[in-house]
């Protein structure tokens, strides 16, 4: 290989370690979501010998400034420069990392369907990462925080005011998450939610970034507003799935 060969095929971004599994005696792929380059998956080679050069650089939710050499299916990491050391402190805390794994799960799921809006997605999860390992807010509100951020990245944008279908003014008593969020009385199908008007208000700040609201909510309506949060999401995620396997059957 001739020196500008490697040069032309190397490039370098950064990215957030979403997940990784094992290839080999020693080495692992990993998947990533990058600033710039969208998800992929790349291969770090001798990544698990305790000598290897990654150290801990390259474990689920780490932030790093990478160095990836195209190769002929997946890529190689070369380098990676730690950015954030927001892995270590979520890895020792089982909360944060449960969230951590939930928001890591679900940014590889929208970002494999959606590559244009990846580079807002990657923002959006290392601002989450961020303030899960300083521990800025209690993790659940962190996590709903960031779900209903990534969908309305990718394009549902929920409503928890006015009417999601015909745009009456709120706020209204029911949820429905195929209309999109709230629904006023003449809207509202049979069988919807009725969250309190505080589970809704928290929903409203979560989404806004609202923290001094969301941070003074009481437990019941975060228990209440996750129950929405992870329905809403499961319908537009499996929606987007299946409608994107009915065009590959085509
Ligand atoms: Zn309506």
């Amino acid at each position: 290989m001739s020196k500008q060969s490697f040069t032309t095929r190397t490039y370098r971004d950064d990215a957030v370690v979403l997940r990784t599994h094992k290839l080999g005696e020693a080495d692992r792929i990993i998947t990533l979501l990058t600033h710039h380059h969208g998800q992929l998956r790349a291969v770090a080679r001798g990544v698990r010998r305790t000598s290897s050069k990654f150290g801990a650089r390259l474990e689920p939710f780490m932030v790093a400034d990478l160095q990836l050499v195209k190769g002929r299916s997946l890529d190689i990491v070369t380098q990676a420069v730690a950015k954030g050391s927001y892995g270590d402190s979520i890895a020792k805390n089982y909360d944060r990392y449960v969230v951590a794994a939930a928001m890591a799960e679900t940014a590889e799921r929208l970002t494999d369907v959606d590559g244009e809006t990846s580079s807002l997605q990657y923002q959006l999860l290392v601002g989450a990462l961020a303030s899960l390992s300083r521990g800025a807010h209690a993790p659940e509100l962190i996590l709903d925080s960031y779900l209903l951020r990534a969908v309305s990245i990718a394009g549902w944008a929920p409503s928890f005011d006015v009417c999601a279908r015909c745009g009456e003014p709120g706020p209204h008593d029911a949820f429905n998450a195929s209309l999109g969020g709230a629904v006023c009385h003449e809207c509202r199908p049979p069988g919807s939610p009725a969250p309190a008007r505080q589970t809704m208000y928290l929903l409203a700040c979560l989404l806004s970034g609202d923290w001094a609201g969301a941070d003074a909510s009481e437990l019941a309506h975060r228990r209440e507003g996750a129950g929405l949060v992870a329905g809403y999401v499961q319908w537009h995620l499996e929606r987007t799935v299946r409608s994107l396997r009915l065009v590959e059957r085509v």
